[in-house]
């Protein structure tokens, strides 16, 4: 293993969004130096963080020369080219390694992986050609989702094919890139796990978390999740199986759905803390992010029980579509927790901020959660 990197050393970010922001503050309080390495300026994590370098992700000599300043560098998306990663890790440690990327950012190599590890995973089929989607359209029917192998998120990348007719126009939409066609899953509900494993094996799952999602993009998380035991320890145990067959050191998020006839298969992993995991800042002794720092650099991992039932609302820029929103007015609820990302322009669809609730029930913490981001709309 890594020696501990200790408290005053420096943790290295590539990516400078809100999770990179949230690592990096996390990473603060404990007492890191903190460098962020992107393609931008003034960005959310460069705006918390010591050091701010601005770069392609593909100079790599750009690339080590911010690794060489750091005794640490860790990733807050999979979409940093395994190359770049692969550039840190020669000159400084890497974690999670450039092979969980190489796994992740590609959702070909990634369902194969999980597959061939005995994990259930939504029924696929990889799709290179026209003619490979026909023939997969025909095996998995329709409805059916189609998706770029590399680089989509939040939905970005997909088509749903609901009639065989409709497979040329998909394969176009999607400019003829590498894909994977995906059965549609008729669900009762999504949930994700994020957990930690440290260098030495260990291994600390938050509990499972509840999720809603509005056009493809995370709306509302819930915790506990409101399902039965059974299908709570399902998911906790194949995120651990992710964990180790991947060989993670780090934080990693797996998302699933729970179908109808009661499977809970795998939709996609993600090897960093995610959108699900916010509302662990206020419902657990240890957030995700802290937790990340912790493994990362060979520290003990934390508590991770919940302490109270916790909701999250995401804010997204059409909040702002009549205006900046009142701040103030959702602050005079009880137990509202604002956090907004120091993003400059509030695009619809764009992730701008989150609020969590916590409360005795998770009736109470959801509506107060609801009527707080409401609230932050003004009126004509
Ligand atoms: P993704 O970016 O692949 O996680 O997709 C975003 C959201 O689209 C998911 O959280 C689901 O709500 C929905 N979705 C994606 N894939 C499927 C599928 N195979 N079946 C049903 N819904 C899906």
């Amino acid at each position: 293993m890594i020696n501990p990197i200790l408290p005053t050393s420096t943790i290295g970010i590539l990516g400078s969004g809100q999770l990179g922001r949230m690592m990096a503050l996390a990473a603060k309080q404990m007492g890191y130096i903190v460098h962020i390495y992107s393609p931008g300026r003034n960005t959310p994590a460069g705006q918390v963080a010591d050091c701010e370098f601005k770069g392609a992700y593909t100079d790599l000599n750009a690339v080590q020369a911010f690794a060489r300043t750091c005794d640490v560098v860790t990733y807050e998306f999979e979409n940093v080219p395994a190359a770049t990663a692969e550039a840190v890790a020669e000159c400084t440690v890497l974690a999670p390694g450039a092979h969980v990327l190489r796994v992740a950012q590609n959702r070909i190599v990634e369902k194969t992986t999980l597959q061939e590890a005995g994990l259930a995973v939504t029924p696929f089929r990889p799709i290179h050609t026209l003619a490979d989607l026909e023939q997969a359209v025909a095996e998995l029917g329709t409805p059916s989702i189609l998706k770029t192998a590399a680089s989509g998120y939040d939905g970005k990348g997909q088509v749903k094919i609901s009639d065989p007719n409709q497979v040329r126009v998909a394969w176009d939409a999607l400019h003829g890139v590498d894909c994977v066609l995906e059965a549609f899953v008729e669900f009762d509900c999504e949930l994700s796990v994020v957990a930690a494993r440290g260098d030495d094996g260990t291994f600390a799952p938050f509990g499972v978390v509840e999720n809603d999602h509005v056009n493809h993009i995370l709306d509302v998380s819930i915790a506990p999740a409101r399902v039965a035991a059974d299908v709570a320890d399902r998911a906790i145990t194949t995120a651990q199986q992710v964990l180790e067959t991947l060989d993670v050191v780090g934080v990693l998020c797996v998302e699933f759905f729970v179908a109808r006839d009661g499977r809970v298969l795998i939709n996609e992993i993600a090897p960093r803390p995610h959108n699900s995991g916010h509302l662990t800042i206020e419902a657990c002794p240890t957030s995700q992010f802290e937790q990340t720092i912790r493994a990362v650099c060979g520290l003990p991992l934390g508590e991770t029980a919940w302490r109270k039932p916790t909701v999250m609302v995401n804010l997204l820029g059409d909040l702002w579509r009549k205006g900046t929103p009142d701040w103030a007015a959702p602050l005079a609820l009880p137990d509202v927790h604002l956090h907004l990302y120091g993003k400059q322009e509030p695009r619809p669809g764009r992730k701008m901020g989150h609020i969590t609730v916590s409360a005795d029930t998770i009736d109470e913490a959801f509506a107060t959660a609801v009527l707080a981001r409401k609230k932050l709309l003004v009126l004509e």
